[in-house]
């Protein structure tokens, strides 16, 4: 039988829905300052959506734009100034940064219980704590679409194909705090497709385009790609696909998500609740 499909859009729009009410019945605002240094094509793109989505579930969206040429002191200055301003509860720092400005460094500033994105060290510490903090949105948009498959992540065996510190790391510590048991993996690990046949819920965050096939899949297992490719397609189109080549995987899995509408449109929802955790409390 073929897999059932996780589908991250429809998800998205029920949490969204449950951020509109809940920013509705507050009675006080909620609002996102995002900081966008340049003029990256890319980044202006997600900064506009941003603002869209935002203002769908009635969330303010305030966007600093600081000059291409700005340097580390200047970015940071604009962080901590709205770190100090009260009326600041929800802070993001779009990516790039121009060359040689430390990412680690700015996200490193930003007040950890305004930091929507969870990018802090000090948020990704309080999660393997359990400690009340913002989590990574990529990380908290796994473990849901997981969750929503129904399958019991106590004593589930895990595995996570790719390690970094802003998807693969926090998932495995989302997954521990759910009381799995935990691979995770990275580009040395051996036999990689030995250990994720071996797993009930399988996340692949490695950045490699179809990695992962059939042949790494237990049959019935969840399986979460979160990666994103476009790569040009037919006629001047563009073609999205993730990690996983979904035709072969979908065979074998008994849930997967799919790319695009999967973990993405998951992520920006997480966003919108982390804000509004921020903004109102939680
Ligand atoms: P990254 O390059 O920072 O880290 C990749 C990790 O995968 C590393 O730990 C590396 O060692 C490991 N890896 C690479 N090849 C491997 C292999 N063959 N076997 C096992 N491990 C391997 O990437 P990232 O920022 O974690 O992103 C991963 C993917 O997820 C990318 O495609 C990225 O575009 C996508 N992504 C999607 C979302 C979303 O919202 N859907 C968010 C963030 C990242």
């Amino acid at each position: 039988m073929p897999a059932a499909i996780l589908d991250g859009k429809a998800l998205a729009s029920s949490v969204r829905a449950l951020v509109r009410d809940r920013v509705t019945k507050a009675g006080r605002p909620a609002r996102l300052d995002a900081v966008l240094v340049g003029a990256d094509p890319a980044a202006e793109l997600y900064a506009q959506s941003q603002g869209r989505t935002c203002a769908e579930v009635g969330i303010e969206y305030r966007l600093h734009r600081l000059p291409a040429g700005s340097g580390f002191e200047e970015i940071a200055g604009r962080v901590l100034l709205l770190n100090e301003d009260d009326a600041v509860r929800a802070i993001m720092v779009h990516l790039p940064l121009p060359a040689g400005v430390d990412v680690e460094r700015v996200q490193s500033l930003i007040s950890p219980e305004k930091d929507v994105e969870g990018v802090n060290p000090a948020n990704i510490g309080n999660v393997v704590y359990g400690r009340r903090s913002l989590v990574p949105c990529t990380a908290r948009a796994v473990v849901e679409l997981v969750e929503s498959s129904g399958v019991k992540l106590a004593g589930a065996h895990c595995v996570v194909v790719g390690a970094s510190n802003i998807v693969g790391k926090p998932v495995a510590v989302l997954l521990m705090r759910a009381e799995a048991t935990v691979v995770s993996g990275n580009k040395h690990t051996r036999d990689m497709k030995a250990l994720s046949r071996q797993a009930d819920v399988l996340v692949v965050a490695a950045g490699v385009p179809h990695l992962v096939d059939a042949d790494w899949i237990k049959p019935g297992a969840v399986v979460i790609d979160v990666g994103i490719h476009r790569t040009p397609g037919p006629g001047g189109t563009t073609v999205t696909s993730g990690d996983v080549d979904f035709a072969s995987a979908s065979a074998v899995a008994g849930f997967i998500t799919p790319v695009p509408g999967g973990v993405g449109p998951m992520t920006v929802a997480m966003l919108l609740r982390n804000v509004a955790d921020a903004c109102l409390g939680r």
